[in-house]
């Protein structure tokens, strides 16, 4: 390696920054310009400078936080080099949500990718994660434990359609995050056969629209209007996790309350929840994909930035790998707190 990784990438208050390019990936806190891996609120604050991220991160972004989220716009297009300041960047899809990307950095001859949230899991509603060659690899964690094997998804989905047909005269509830799970969970119906109209809390609607907008096929999506939720026996009704669990929810016929997320693998934590119906479906890695995927791009070195440390930090060291955790702070997991919809709270999530 010619330069230094820990000269290329630093850890700043507001995020990973690099000096030679003179930007933050993901940043916490408003500066001069921003690289955006994904639209979770946790990655993409408004309020910064000129931002640069795919043409489904800035449109999601715009349609969460409004046309002047941003001092200024620049589209990335997927797969190309672009030039900033003395780097070299580049978006790559990262499997995890409609426009999700890793960002490559070269400098020199030295190679980082900083993953963002990533999942290598079957998506129909975004490009699947592309493993890059580099150096070194900065890796989310999420789900960073062994205990976190996500089953497969068509099992998950295949649950739910089996209770709507063994409870017909009840509404099935299914919590699920607006962006990104919320759509993933229709289209995984649609490819399972279920056919009925998909019915939608208001707070998914823009995203949802944008969603069948770019092309991803959901089928036939309405909103539930008050007066609708007494007749809606028998039918799936998405909404944030949120309002699963509030007065909303009770208004359905004898509801079936569902929840779509990796922590659902963690049964203590569904009761806690009064989760009827767990449902294990992860827009993250699991543990074996993180170890997977750390070996895959072949980098002699690895820093995990947020979510289950050290664990996989331990791990990448049995592999003869030299790891580092950065325990970035500010990045909240949108799946555990789930509730992020009306207010964008997910970012607060330990
Ligand atoms: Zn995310
Ligand atoms: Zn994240």
């Amino acid at each position: 390696m010619a330069a230094r990784a820990t000269d290329i990438l630093n850890q700043t208050p507001a995020g990973l920054y690099c000096p030679l390019g003179d930007f933050h990936i993901d940043p916490v806190r408003p500066v001069p310009r921003a690289l955006i891996t994904h639209g979770h609120s946790d990655h993409a604050r408004a309020g910064h400078g000129a931002v640069m991220a795919t043409r489904q991160t800035l449109d999601i972004m715009r349609i969460r936080y409004g046309a002047e989220f941003a001092g200024g716009t620049q589209r990335a297009e997927l797969g190309d080099d672009q030039r900033v300041g003395e780097a070299t960047v580049r978006f790559v899809p990262a499997g995890h949500v409609l426009g999700s990307a890793q960002i490559v950095i070269e400098i020199g001859r030295c190679r980082l990718v900083v993953s963002g949230d990533y999942k290598r899991d079957e998506d129909p509603t975004c490009l699947p994660f592309e493993p890059v060659a580099c150096d070194v690899f900065i890796t989310e964690a999420t789900f960073g434990l062994p205990v976190f094997r996500h089953p497969p998804i068509r099992g998950e989905v295949a649950k739910l359609v089996r209770s709507v047909a063994l409870f017909p005269e009840r509404a099935h509830i299914v919590g699920a995050y607006a962006l990104g799970k919320a759509q993933r969970v229709m289209a995984l119906l649609r490819e399972a056969g279920y056919d009925a109209p998909i019915y939608i809390h208001g707070a998914l609607e823009k995203l949802t629209d944008y969603y069948q907008a770019e092309g991803i096929p959901l089928g036939e999506v309405r909103k539930v209007s008050v007066t609708d939720r007494a007749k809606l026996g028998g039918a799936i009704v998405l909404c944030p996790p949120s309002a699963a669990q509030d007065l909303w929810a009770r208004k359905f016929p004898d509801p079936v309350t569902a929840f779509a997320s990796g922590w659902m693998r963690v049964r203590a934590r569904a009761r806690q929840k009064g989760v009827e119906l767990p449902l294990v479906i992860s827009d993250h890695a699991d543990w074996d994909d993180l170890c997977a995927t750390i070996r895959e791009t072949g980098a002699e070195e690895v820093w995990v930035t947020h979510g289950q440390e050290d664990a996989l930090v331990h791990w990448c060291g049995t592999q003869g790998l030299r790891a580092r955790p950065l325990h970035l702070l500010g990045y909240g997991d949108e799946e555990e707190v789930g509730t992020g919809e009306a207010a964008d709270t997910e970012a607060d999530a330990a």
